[in-house]
């Protein structure tokens, strides 16, 4: 199909993840304002921190995934409601899924991350995930019959003891107060390997408290539909007795997702590897942002605080490329970490304080909220839990 010769001086947007349309809205508000297509599947932005407490029902749905035509509407932001298959680096064009030829003028590439598997056999099949909306659904589901059933010998079990899987299992326990086991594999020596000490500490805290089974140094051998097999690292690969599980929900890591790319432009590595200023080595006004990039210098953790950041530089230098001008490299300013520690508990660390509890739960759901992308959406929720709660 022939290129749209409408779109030829559009900055493209791949992914309305938190990169991608902090990109496009950051884009939006500059002057002269492109033209901006946001190319992303999905009709509704999910904010993932927050997937715990739509789980829980302390959120609704409306707050924690607003549709895209309420974030972008007057702002001058074409939404294409489609993946992107391809990409020729050359002829500076894309091909979405539907079949749709897009040429750019300047890209950012921001297609964000899936959980992977890592090979083990039955993940695939038997695993459930906590990623997006029907996967809260799925586990809502699970856990009301959990409830019904309340026989105390049955488990769930959570694969994977980084933010998500800890987060996770402490809303979890909250919820089923009983009605079944949770077991909580970390490959690890302890839960939360990258987080603050304060973090960590208060999220021990929180697991024990609640009597979740941690089990640490253990690798995930094999799933299947109500089994999952492991062994210890720690006794010499010693296999464990498998346990019987109600559920599996796989934490446990995750990979780049990346169109195809061509002709004159090779993929090596996993993820997109980027400079100081965003740019993608090797092709000329090409941005990679967010969990599909990596820079060899700095280790930017794979988070929304990272990812909004680089939205808002990647604008800035989207504007400096279309201007001639050179970008300017990404600062990342480090604004400290929240976690979730079950139904009205949370633990925060930074900007030179920690502070964990029931406070610090209001005071996350705050931060997020004004995080939010559409203002208007954030300050009606806050004012819902700042007054309902
Ligand atoms: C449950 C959960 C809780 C989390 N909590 C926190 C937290 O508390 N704090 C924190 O900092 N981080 C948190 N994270 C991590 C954070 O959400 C990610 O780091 C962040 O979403 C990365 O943003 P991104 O824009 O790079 O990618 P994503 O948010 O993954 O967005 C990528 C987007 O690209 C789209 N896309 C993919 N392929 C294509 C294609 N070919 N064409 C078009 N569009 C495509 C996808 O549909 C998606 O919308 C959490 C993650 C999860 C799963």
């Amino acid at each position: 199909m022939a290129s749209n010769p409408s779109n030829v001086n559009a900055v493209v947007v791949v992914g309305g993840g938190f990169a991608g349309l902090t990109t496009a809205l950051a884009l939006s508000c500059c002057q002269p304002r492109p033209p901006i297509v946001l190319v992303e599947p999905h009709s509704r932005f999910v904010f993932l921190p927050l997937l715990y407490e739509l789980l829980s029902a302390e959120l609704q749905a409306w707050e924690v995934a607003p549709p895209y035509h309420s974030l972008l509407c007057e702002r001058g932001i074409a939404h294409l409601q489609d993946r992107v298959e391809s990409i020729d680096t050359k002829a500076k064009t894309l091909i979405t899924s539907s079949g749709i030829t897009l040429s750019y003028s300047q890209l950012v590439l921001s297609t964000g991350s899936v959980p992977t598997d890592f090979n083990i056999q039955g993940v695939l099949e038997h695993a459930l995930m906590f990623r997006d909306l029907d996967d809260v659904q799925v586990l809502r589901q699970r856990i009301r019959e959990l409830q019904l059933s309340r026989d105390p010998q049955q488990a769930l079990v959570i694969v994977g003891a980084g933010p998500t899987g800890v987060e996770l299992a402490c809303k979890l326990a909250d919820l089923l107060n009983g009605a079944a086991e949770l077991h909580l594999i970390e490959l690890g020596e302890r839960v939360l390997p990258n987080a603050k000490a304060f973090n960590q500490e208060e999220a021990e805290k929180a697991l024990n408290k609640r009597g979740i089974h941690i089990h640490l140094c253990t690798k995930v051998l094999a799933i299947s539909a109500n089994q999952v097999e492991f062994e210890s690292k720690q006794k010499t690969h010693s296999l464990i007795s498998p346990i019987t599980h109600r559920g599996l929900i796989w934490t446990a890591g995750t990979r780049a997702v990346l169109p195809e790319f061509g002709p004159d432009f090779v993929l090596t590595g996993a993820r997109l590897p980027i400079n100081s200023c965003l740019e993608v080595i090797g092709l000329n006004h090409v941005l990679g942002i967010g969990d599909v990039a990596f820079n060899d210098d700095h280790c930017w953790p794979s988070t929304a605080q990272v990812a909004l950041q680089q939205g808002e530089a990647a604008a800035q230098n989207v504007m400096a490329l279309r201007a001639g001008k050179a970008p300017n490299p990404f600062e990342f300013k480090d604004l400290g970490e929240m976690l979730s520690l079950g139904i009205g508990e949370a633990s925060i660390t930074g900007m030179g304080f920690t502070l964990a509890g029931s406070l610090a739960f209001q005071m996350r759901r705050v931060a997020y909220l004004t995080k939010l992308p559409g203002l208007s959406l954030g300050l009606r929720s806050a004012s819902t839990w700042l007054l309902g709660h």
